[in-house]
């Protein structure tokens, strides 16, 4: 059971809290390189606690769009290291370490097998320099308390488990890239989140029938990325149709191109489906700057 209800009703900034419900926020729902929404960043809500799943290059933005900034979030979780993932992570780093007041870190929940390559391949051009301590470039720790998820298994997966307050967050790995990637081993990490083992929310992702086939016994609603083309390293719409009506009417769409709404522009006469996720038998585009309330 969910409903869908507005945010920052008259200016207001978002409320970091609930009074007990999970609730989450998609700061946007475009695809990388989206001008029309702000990128697939979401903010994950339940008691007094919160995480901001991934910021990036569009995040400080979006998160500006509903009153808050990224010295008000105070954990974060990156899923993948594209730049709509992390790119606006210099910012969380260097404004949490240089000009809040806070004397607190911000938190990152990031498994280890992902530290260094956030790290040393994305993070540390940008920021390492800025001072030296004892002799040395900084490090991860230095701008976040890591918070480092355990390693499970479930549905006969490899997951890793955290446990944040009241909500419980699985991350699975995703086959995301590169495009010719067909077992997680030939993947650069990225990963997908359980919350509650309740909502799914896919990560980015090629089509990957066996993922959210098993994901969807465990949900009651799930979030899968989706662009409007075929190829390339996301689920199209066209292969999303291909899963059962019972696992598509659990399913919102996110992470799409800013011609979705134009579906003229991408179905092709042989299509037998509308493009209107709706009639498809989805639940729908997802929507971003709202929230989905869950009991
Ligand atoms: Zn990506």
């Amino acid at each position: 059971m969910h409903n869908i209800n507005d945010i920052c009703k008259d200016g207001g900034s978002l409320p970091l809290s609930t009074k007990g419900n999970l609730r989450v926020v998609f700061l946007g729902v475009g695809s990388a390189f989206t001008k029309r929404n702000r990128q697939s960043n979401f903010l994950i809500i339940q008691g007094d606690y919160h995480v901001l799943v991934d910021c990036g290059t569009l995040g400080p933005l979006a998160l500006d769009d509903v009153g808050l900034s990224v010295s008000k979030v105070q954990c974060y979780l990156p899923t993948h290291s594209h730049a709509d993932h992390i790119g606006g992570f210099e910012e969380v780093a260097l404004v949490n370490r240089y000009i809040s007041s806070s004397s607190k870190k911000p938190k990152m929940i990031v498994p280890k097998e992902y530290q260094d390559l956030l790290w040393n391949k994305s993070l540390a051009g940008g920021i390492e320099f800025c001072e030296t301590k004892e002799g040395q470039p900084l490090q991860l720790k230095d701008f976040f308390d890591i918070l480092c998820p355990k390693k499970m298994e479930l549905l006969g997966r490899q997951l890793w488990s955290y446990q944040y307050g009241p909500m419980e967050l699985i991350l699975m790995r995703t086959l995301h890239i590169p495009d010719s990637a067909i077992r997680m081993d030939d993947a650069q990490w990225c990963c997908g989140i359980l919350i509650n083992r309740k909502v799914w929310i896919s990560g980015d992702t090629m089509f990957d029938k066996n993922y959210s086939t098993q994901f969807s016994q465990l949900s009651e609603v799930m979030f899968h990325d989706c662009q409007m083309f075929q190829g390339g390293v996301h689920a199209s719409y066209r292969e999303l149709m291909t899963l059962p009506d019972k696992i598509r009417s659990k399913i919102y769409l996110y992470h799409y191109n800013d011609n979705w709404d134009d579906p003229k522009t991408w179905i092709e006469d042989s299509d037998d489906f509308t493009g209107d996720p709706i009639k498809d038998g989805f639940l729908g585009w997802a929507a971003q700057q709202v929230a989905y309330d869950f009991k």
